[in-house]
């Protein structure tokens, strides 16, 4: 789906309020008709407690949605007239709480609730009077180019020995390594400022460099690049000191490079995300629903929005997710029990799950929460608070995600992950008839490596692969770590002869790099099968294929890449 600017998300913004003014103006008739209805002494009991109930889910309703269309007044006043109808309610209809006595009618229905109860519509006329209240809709996270270039660090004002260690060994990580001073920072295009970026300097020149990066930072209405420090100072003023100037990383001499290279590419990740996170709303307010869509959406987020409940499993199957905002009542159906429903899915357990609910007794709240929610956000919800709160969520239920899929020394999806990938990505091209690659790859040798250089060597090697190929395959490929230095790769919408060329180059590439070892710097090499996936019945048939593909390699000399072919 094409996204909307930001003129156009407050074009649709506002029609939605029109439509809501529109229905509440609606809402306030019937609300005169009911309470004339309760009023009425010629009815039975039970028809006036049924009116009650009705009246009681329409003013629970505006409570919870009024405040979202800028009505905020007419809502908490909607709120309060609710609340004073709850004991006709629940527990069971009228028992005094605590008492055990049934409420009579009158007992609740005061003169005083019928006069503010009728007084109700001119929160809303004064509302209109008003000149519309302004909506917050949070301004639009510029969007940055996604990290598919290779990661840019400068490295400024450091002492020359430094310099010329970093530029050699995170050269060797996939970096590209450049050195400038202040002044060729502050002359910086825009465009590389916006792109994957990171700065590391010293603590003697971190305060003029944190500077000239504000400066940047306002020049181009970006997100500061990270800026990383080294030093000695260990203790905490110096590194308050450094925090306070805009720090983001300080990392002590000697440094550790492939730690160095990990927390550089996370920074960036953290800074560069084009798209904050996937969020799928289940409301049966359709035009809350569409607000909360709009909202979401101008802050950067994918959103999908359902307002039926039966649809719930093949919505989350569609959008994937990284949280769920769920309505607690939807006609029939309660969002607690919807909520259930989904952990029925071993594949949802993890979904962090957000009530939106205009309940306020924590009783029942933490009831609902026991059954498979795992917060509630109290409806009316204001714009900027749904923005950072569904931000917070989805950052951290993303770096969760990351820490269950990937493995922890190269980043690079785990074994079962990237096989389900290929599963995934084998059945897309049944389905849609194109055709996609999915890859080999064995480093040469690389038991003599480890024998001779030690396994530290070793696990540097391993990195500097994971990191080459993030960095030169497009954002859409997924690169998992098969085994110990085996790495497979799915390449979409490829063929077998591209797949042969792209990875060709960054095998070239990889050969080029250096590793320092005590006995010199060495290079090491690689070797890849490739098959087509369409070609094959199953996806693990087109794997093995590709492992075949790899061994012919292999036994031909190693550093390159083959294609499976049923002639070899
Ligand atoms: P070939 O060119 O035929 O692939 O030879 P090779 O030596 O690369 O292959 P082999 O499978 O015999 O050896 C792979 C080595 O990779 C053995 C194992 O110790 C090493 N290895 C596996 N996982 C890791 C790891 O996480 N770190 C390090 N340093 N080494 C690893
Ligand atoms: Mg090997
Ligand atoms: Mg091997």
């Amino acid at each position: 789906m094409a996204k909307d600017s930001s003129a156009e998300i407050a074009v649709k913004l506002d029609s939605l309020r029109q439509s809501f003014r529109q229905k509440a103006v609606r809402d306030m008739n019937q609300l005169e008709e009911f309470l004339s209805r309760i009023a009425d002494k010629e009815a039975s009991k039970e028809e006036r407690r049924a009116v009650v109930k009705t009246t009681y889910h329409l003013l629970h309703r505006l409570a919870g949605s009024a405040g979202t269309f800028g009505l905020g007044a007419l809502g908490s006043e909607a709120r309060q007239l609710e609340q004073s109808l709850k004991p006709l309610i629940e527990p069971g209809p009228g028992v005094a709480a605590g008492t055990g006595r049934t409420l009579a009618l009158e007992e609740v229905l005061t003169p005083e609730f019928f006069s503010r109860a009728r007084q109700l519509r001119t929160f809303l006329e004064q509302a209109d009077n008003k000149s519309r209240e302004s909506v917050d809709v949070a301004p639009a996270e510029p969007v940055l180019a996604p990290s598919e270039a290779a990661i840019t660090v400068f490295l400024c004002d450091l002492p020359n020995p430094v310099s010329v260690f970093l530029e050699h060994s995170l050269t060797n990580h996939g970096f590209t390594v450049d050195r400038v001073d202040v002044s060729e920072l502050l002359n910086l295009s825009g465009e590389v400022c916006a792109g994957s970026l990171a700065v590391i300097t010293s603590e003697e020149a971190v305060a003029s460099i944190a500077s000239a990066l504000q400066l940047l930072k306002r020049q181009y209405g970006i997100n500061s690049p990270p800026l990383i420090c080294t030093g000695n100072h260990n203790d905490f003023d110096s590194r308050y000191t450094l925090a306070e100037m805009g720090a983001d990383a300080l990392f002590s001499e000697p440094l550790d490079v492939p730690l160095l290279a990990e927390r550089i590419e996370r920074l960036i990740d953290e800074r560069s995300k084009a798209v904050p996170g996937k969020v799928l709303i289940l409301d049966d307010d359709e035009d809350l629903a569409k607000h909360y869509q709009l909202v979401l959406q101008g802050a950067g987020f994918d959103v999908h929005v359902i307002s039926d409940p039966e649809k719930v499993i093949m919505a989350l199957a569609e959008c994937r997710p990284d949280i769920m905002l769920l309505d607690v009542r939807m006609g029939r159906y309660s969002g607690v029990t919807v909520a259930k429903l989904i952990r029925f899915e071993p594949e949802w357990l993890g979904l962090p799950i957000i009530y939106l609910s205009s309940e306020k007794d924590w009783t029942v709240q933490l009831d609902a929460l026991a059954q498979g929610g795992d917060e509630f956000m109290t409806k009316p919800v204001s714009d900027d608070y749904l923005v950072r709160a569904v931000q917070v969520r989805c950052y951290r239920a993303r770096q969760l995600n990351q820490l269950v899929i990937r493995d922890s020394l190269t980043g690079l999806l785990k074994h079962s992950v990237i096989k389900q990938e290929i599963e995934r990505e084998h059945a897309r091209c049944l389905r849609m008839g194109h055709v996609s690659t999915v890859a080999m790859i064995d480093l040469d040798h690389f038991k003599r490596v480890n024998d001779r250089y030690g396994h530290g060597t070793g696990d540097h090697v391993i990195k500097a692969l994971a990191n080459l190929l993030r960095h030169r395959l497009r954002s859409t490929d997924l690169i998992g770590r098969y085994g110990g230095e085996e790495f497979v790769v799915v390449l979409p919408n490829c063929t077998a002869n591209t797949a042969i060329d792209v990875l060709g180059k960054i095998g070239d590439g990889f050969s080029e790099i250096q590793f320092a070892t005590n006995e010199g710097d060495i290079s090491v090499t690689l070797s890849g099968g490739v098959a087509e996936l369409s070609a094959f019945k199953t996806a693990s048939d087109a794997l093995n294929a590709a492992d075949e593909a790899l061994y012919w390699r292999k036994k031909a000399g190693r550093d390159g890449i083959t294609a499976w072919h049923p002639h070899p």
